[in-house]
């Protein structure tokens, strides 16, 4: 099909095309986009929507920056892609930029793959070659979400998404999100301790005061590797560069993806210290990952956040966010969690997905979380304007809700 025949087709064939044509990993699309441009997403009928997702944190700088198709056409009409065999100027000042902007310092060292899977598989071996067989346990936290390939999934502390593929890479255990369980579950038999500082997936849920710093200092003390997942929380979007500076500790290392490609495809591990020193030659490699094209797009983008203060930008817009949902006053909202521009609004029902449809048909893109929370992550560039117009679809979107949970108590009053 070209690309004429899919504009042109109306909303019920595109998902008869989607239902029969793609593998059946996901739910139903919720929608067919054909264009973007800074906070506005357009569908097949030319209907616009404002985007509050930002492809899950991914499009920093909104769709279609000038930055980024300047990034990618000029580089596209440069240079490419080599392989690994051979080094280029955009891989060599990412990975610069990267070490400055997460405070690696001289020693840090960077890995490029292309997704944040291959970010935190990178990692998983890394926290392998650092703890060999003596130290054959890893340790993450229930419900956190570090990626869908079999080494990720091993990561990942939610059954319902390990059970279909058991069994799961061996040595992985979970632990609750308490500085306690952390104290009881360390010895010198753990390799590495992975955490998200927010956990995304799980609905926006920050760990508790405190844990980082005492995460460091007890990681430290029985010589395993802190590493932090920085894939969702990283590229300025907390109001940080990365979500662990808010707690001034220094990990071991940082798996980073999502929004420093601002939509361009590419993770990426950042080591610190010793940490570095541990991959040799042969013990990890990517086809694609780091190669000119993502690189020179990362960089460009990376490069637009600093210059445009998008990182103040995502604390200040954050704020304002978040006075926003609570000046709407919906009986439905409890109150929100999260830092800077990853919100989890959190719903006094379990009614996320009714939500997210209204929201949707009012012209707002939010995410469901759980059932429970609505995740919001807009592009790191909004301000006055997009918030307004938020706030409006939002409440909006809320009152929808409420009112069909109104009707719904009195049919059953009704009938009862
Ligand atoms: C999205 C995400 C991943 C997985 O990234 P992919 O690019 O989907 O492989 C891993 N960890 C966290 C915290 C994420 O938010």
């Amino acid at each position: 099909m070209s690309a004429a025949d899919v504009e042109t087709k109306n909303q019920a064939s595109w998902q008869d095309d989607a239902a029969r044509d793609l593998v059946r990993n996901a739910g139903d699309r919720l929608a067919m986009f054909v264009r973007g441009e800074g906070s506005s997403l357009w569908d097949a009928d030319g209907r616009r929507y404002l985007d509050f997702l930002a492809g899950i944190a991914v499009t920093s700088l909104g769709h279609a920056h000038p930055v980024f198709v300047e990034a990618v056409a000029t580089q596209a009409a440069t240079l490419a892609h080599v392989s690994n065999y051979f080094a280029t100027p955009p891989q060599l000042a990412l990975a610069a930029t990267l070490k400055r902007l997460s405070g690696a310092g001289e020693r840090g060292r960077v890995y490029f793959g292309n997704s944040g899977a291959e970010a935190n598989e990178a990692a998983f071996k890394l926290a392998r070659l650092h703890g060999g067989a003596e130290r054959p346990r890893i340790l993450a936290l229930k419900n956190g979400f570090h990626g869908r390939t079999m080494g990720t999934l091993a990561l990942t502390g939610k059954d319902y998404l390990q059970a279909p593929f058991l069994p799961m890479v061996p040595g992985v255990e979970f632990l609750d999100s308490t500085v306690e369980a952390l104290e009881e579950a360390l010895d010198d038999r753990v390799a590495a301790l992975f955490v998200e500082p927010i956990k995304g997936e799980a609905g926006v849920v920050p760990l508790p005061d405190g844990y980082l710093a005492a995460a460091r200092e007890l990681t430290a003390r029985h010589g395993a590797l802190l590493i932090i997942d920085e894939i969702q929380t990283g590229a300025g979007r907390t109001g940080e560069w990365f979500g662990f500076q808010h707690a001034g500790i220094v990990p071991d290392a940082i798996t980073l993806a999502k929004g420093i490609g601002g939509g361009f495809p590419i993770g990426a591990l950042v080591t610190y210290g010793a940490a570095g020193d541990l991959f040799y030659p042969g013990t990890h490699g990517s086809t694609f990952g780091g190669n000119a094209l993502a690189t020179a797009t990362s960089l460009a983008v990376l490069g637009e956040i600093e210059r445009a203060g998008l990182v103040e930008n995502a604390r200040v817009r954050g704020e304002q966010l978040r006075a926003a949902i609570d000046a709407i006053g919906s009986t439905l909202v409890e109150g929100c969690r999260g830092q800077g521009l990853l919100v989890g609004v959190v719903l006094t029902a379990p009614v996320a997905g009714a939500v997210i449809a209204a929201a949707q048909e009012h012209g707002l893109i939010v995410n469901a979380a759980n059932e429970s929370t609505i995740r919001i992550a807009p592009a790191l560039t909004i301000g006055d304007v997009e918030i307004d117009e938020f706030a409006d679809l939002f409440a909006r979107a809320l009152a929808t809700v409420q009112d069909a949970l109104l009707l719904d108590d009195t049919t059953s009053e009704a009938s009862a």
